[in-house]
């Protein structure tokens, strides 16, 4: 599907850097190309992935705006498959401005977020899935987040939908060969389809993968808990290596919390120190402090800090039982200094699978156990392979739950003897389902809604 106007935007960052490029797609492309481009070289042959040296010059040929470097990328072999031209200018938003205001004048039109892709996905120069692992690849946090968009962009979910929906055909084929004839056909005869259970166990380890996936690409977050000067700000402030922690405001809250990112093991770790909170002084900031334990309450690990050094407190005890059926981790801190308590004075508060360990947040002992502890208890598979297909996008979730119900659906109602025709049904929906991930088949609106959250230029 080849659209009729031809767009362009900034895609690169807004701000000063050495280079910028802008992009332009559409029929009109390599016209506009020819009126905003003077190359260095009069005989320049104008050919397909060749950057091409020369002046970028105002639309009525008066003015030098900038000296750059453009490439053209002729269809269907480019990013979006329609004509494509990049310009290669210098890095300073004024000029990039002044060269897109030009572009514009030529006949552009301002590109919409995401409506590069949006193209590549309609000339299926990549399907739904892949646009988004492209999105996710770009907002990627760790290396194995980009590792994993990347296996995503070469189609390493596309793949495996294939795959799935290869099963899901043949398994159909079979069962609705049997619908005319369902009077001759006693209920026992319906084919059992073994690809229906090989469809099952591929869709659940597909699923499968959606935890430690995540775990790359969003990160975990760890909440540092504690009555006040345990040492949660120092261990914080240790952790990520920093003197003086981020403050963030959290809505809902008149005290602050304070949160900052450290990478632990490739894994994107948000910390979250909880030493603003202090006790509710009116109704107000206790309806705010309530809050905050609401979103405390789904940290990925909650590590209760105790002073290893003072007597252990009512307090303590409390903000133990307080968390006690999350993923919590004891650090008896301030190990440096002589201990007041023994560690067996706690352990009838904790079930047997509670680490605790000893460290000194002042000094950094125990810091590098506490880290690999904190990732290991949320890496439940421990190490995943970036190359095999693997989901990271809720969407994409939700869509193989679905088709795993309907699959197992499908089963029940042969297995219980129903009419052919209420398996086909299912097998129907769960290819829909499949459908809806690569975009094979998804209304516009959710398209426009997948599209329009992505970044302007992409
Ligand atoms: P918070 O109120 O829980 O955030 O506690 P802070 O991080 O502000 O620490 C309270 C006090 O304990 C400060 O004087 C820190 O220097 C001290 N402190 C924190 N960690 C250690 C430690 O490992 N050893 C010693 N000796 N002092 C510590």
């Amino acid at each position: 599907m080849l659209l009729q106007d031809t767009i362009t935007a900034i895609a690169t960052p807004f701000g000063t850097a050495g280079v910028g490029i802008i992009r332009v797609s559409g029929p009109q492309a390599f016209e506009i190309a020819r009126r905003i481009f003077q190359p260095i070289h009069a005989n320049c042959p104008w050919e397909t992935h060749n950057l091409y040296h020369g002046d970028i010059i105002s639309a009525d040929g008066k003015t030098i705006l900038d000296e750059a470097l453009v490439s053209f990328m002729k269809r269907p072999h480019s990013f979006t498959g329609e004509d494509v031209l990049e310009i290669n200018c210098h890095g300073n938003p004024l000029i990039m401005q002044t060269i897109l205001s030009e572009l514009v004048a030529l006949g552009c039109r301002l590109a919409q977020p995401g409506e590069f892709s949006q193209r590549a996905f309609f000339n299926n120069r990549i399907d739904l899935s892949q646009a988004e692992a492209l999105a996710s690849m770009i907002a990627a946090k760790s290396a194995k987040a980009c590792a994993i968009g990347l296996a995503q962009l070469k189609g390493s979910l596309t793949k495996e939908i294939d795959n799935l929906r290869t099963l899901l055909i043949d398994a159909l084929a079979m069962i609705e060969a049997t619908i005319d004839f369902t009077d001759d056909v006693p209920a026992s005869d319906i084919p059992q389809s073994p690809q229906i259970d090989h469809a099952t166990l591929r869709l659940q380890s597909l699923l499968a993968t959606y935890r430690s996936a995540k775990i790359y690409t969003e990160g975990i977050s760890v909440v540092i808990t504690g009555k006040p000067n345990v040492g949660k700000s120092s261990l914080l402030n240790t952790l990520t290596g920093k003197k003086k922690s981020i403050v963030t405001d959290i809505p809902g809250t008149t005290r602050d919390l304070i949160t900052d990112m450290i990478n632990i093991k490739g894994v994107p770790v948000n910390l979250v120190d909880t030493a603003g909170i202090r006790e509710p002084k009116d109704a107000i900031e206790k309806e705010g402090i309530a809050l905050v334990w609401e979103n405390l309450a789904n940290a990925d690990v909650v590590i209760i800090l105790l002073d290893g050094s003072k007597p252990i407190t009512f307090e303590d005890k409390e903000i133990i039982q307080k968390n006690k059926n999350g993923n919590i981790l004891i650090a008896i801190n301030k190990t440096d200094l002589p201990p007041a308590w023994a560690t067996g004075s706690i352990a009838g508060l904790l079930s047997p699978e509670v680490k605790i360990l000893h460290i000194s947040a002042k000094f950094g002992t125990g810091l590098e156990e506490l880290k690999n502890i904190i990732v290991d208890s949320c890496l439940s598979e421990n190490s995943i392979d970036a190359d095999s297909a693997m989901i990271t996008n809720m969407r994409h979730k939700m869509a193989l739950e679905n088709a795993l119900t309907n699959v197992r659906t499908a089963k029940n109602n042969i297995l219980n003897g129903m009419s052919p025709e209420f398996a086909a049904f299912d097998l129907h929906e769960a290819l829909d389902n499949l459908d809806e991930i690569t975009g094979r088949k998804i209304n516009d609106e959710i398209l426009d809604k997948i599209f329009s959250s992505f970044c302007i230029g992409k």
